[in-house]
């Protein structure tokens, strides 16, 4: 058993939320979390004791929307529209990725979300997907595995790429302690026509898969879709059957009022990435709205290729910052539901259980924080909460333990040889862009 104590605590548990304590992990759960000192005889039990002096505890962060595999684009393509940026720059490298690419840029992303405190993960790619499972369970983390889907193929094709999503599921899912989910990921309804759309949505249903798609993303995608289709797209999606099991989207930028309430009324969770919509110009989420109506809501960075990093602190911070300028008001949004959707929230999205809190029974994925800092201080249980939201960042991340086992411990990475990785991330990336 591992005990950590003299630590301060964020404890995303709405009765006790933060304070000076200790915990216990017994497994792969936390055993014990309370206020003050452990006694003596639970401390003789420990198998390890970590004294947590200057340092914050809280749940580990929860990406809920990327694509790990394009993670060698980084810096490619910058200022350009989401369409172009696709056509030119995306699609025509990735076209040209072969496994060792996809596997190298997983890791460098890898690294780097592990590092700044991210413990799960949600990936959309479409290639090699069954190498990023067995990456997952090999270096511990904990994620969502979505083959990304583009329907614009021959039916042949298209049932291919919804057989090798079936498969995925049967193979992976609960694999790892639980640690890795699989989802059906049709890409998004601008590239998934609707007889494709209908055929993952009862795919979908026949294995019990969760959906997850990019929707409403850029006002041109909306207005396209309309002029195609004669509807808006989270309508169509709805009578597709895409809503009928359990759904993220990512994005949703371009939501009016009734699109807000026909995914509430399905239970229809959002991904919220405020940076990657800035940098393609693709518009503000109205998150405010959705919190209104009470939607489940996650944070995600997106790839790096449009972000540009995968750093949940400057993720938490943007959403925090910017629908309080977009809406002239310093209250739409608070520390508080930001912490929320980076952890339990964004967990509550992926469909997993029991993680984004701590708290006895929850799965131990936390992290720890160098508190003692200039841009931490002053740091004390009533500060912890803001400075999260508004001033930490990734770096600041000193441990990280996912499933009750230690992955970044004292700033070093235990299961990644970093500087081999990062060599050869540089040399695969001479051959694209
Ligand atoms: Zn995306």
């Amino acid at each position: 058993m591992l005990m950590i104590h003299n630590v301060n605590i964020l404890t995303m548990n709405k009765e006790e939320e933060n304070f000076n304590g200790f915990l216990t992990v017994e497994g792969n759960v936390f055993s014990e979390v309370k206020k003050g000192t452990p006694p003596q005889e639970l401390i003789d039990q420990m198998d390890d004791v970590m004294d947590g002096n200057n340092k914050w505890l809280m749940p580990g962060l929860v990406n809920t929307h990327g694509h790990l595999g394009s993670s060698l684009l980084r810096g490619a393509g910058d200022d350009m529209p989401l369409m172009e940026w696709l056509e030119k720059v995306m699609w025509p490298n990735e076209g040209r990725f072969d496994k060792e690419t996809v596997s190298i840029a997983a890791q460098v992303a890898m690294m780097e979300m592990i590092r700044s405190g991210t413990t799960t993960f949600l990936d959309m790619y479409h290639l090699h997907m069954d190498d990023m499972a067995e990456l997952v369970l090999e270096k511990g983390m904990r994620a969502v595995l979505c083959r990304g889907m583009i329907g614009l193929s021959s039916e042949e094709e298209q049932e291919q790429k919804i057989q090798e999503s079936v498969d995925l599921f049967h193979n992976y899912h609960g694999t790892g302690n639980g640690r890795v989910s699989v989802a059906m990921s049709p890409h998004a309804p601008y590239t998934c026509p609707p007889p494709f759309l209908q055929k993952v949505a009862s795919a979908a249903v026949e294995h019990g898969m969760m959906i997850h798609t990019h929707l409403a993303e850029t006002r041109g995608e909306v207005e396209r879709h309309v002029k195609e289709y004669g509807k808006r797209p989270v309508a169509h999606l709805e009578e597709l059957g895409i809503f009928n099991q359990p759904c993220l989207i990512a994005h949703g930028v371009h939501l009016n009022e009734d699109e807000i309430q026909i995914l509430k009324k399905h239970h229809v969770a959002v991904s919220h990435n405020p940076i990657s919509n800035l940098k393609l110009g693709s518009g503000i989420a109205p998150i405010p709205g959705m919190i209104s109506a009470g939607l489940t809501i996650g944070i995600g960075t997106d790839s790096s290729a449009s972000n540009n990093n995968l750093d949940m602190f400057e993720e938490m911070r943007m959403a925090a910052l910017l629908h309080k300028g977009v809406h002239e008001s310093p209250s739409v949004t608070n520390s508080e539901e930001i912490l929320a959707m980076a952890t339990h929230q964004g967990a509550k999205a992926l469909r997993i259980k029991n993680v984004g809190k701590i708290e006895a029974g929850f799965k131990a994925d936390f992290i720890l924080i160098d508190a003692e800092q200039p841009h931490l201080t002053p740091a004390n249980e009533s500060t912890m909460q803001s400075h999260l939201v508004y001033s930490a960042k990734g770096s600041d991340v000193t441990d990280v333990f996912i499933d009750g086992i230690a992955q970044y411990s004292h700033r070093t990475l235990l299961k990644f040889d970093e500087e081999k990785i990062l060599y050869q991330a540089n040399h695969l990336a001479k051959n694209f862009v």
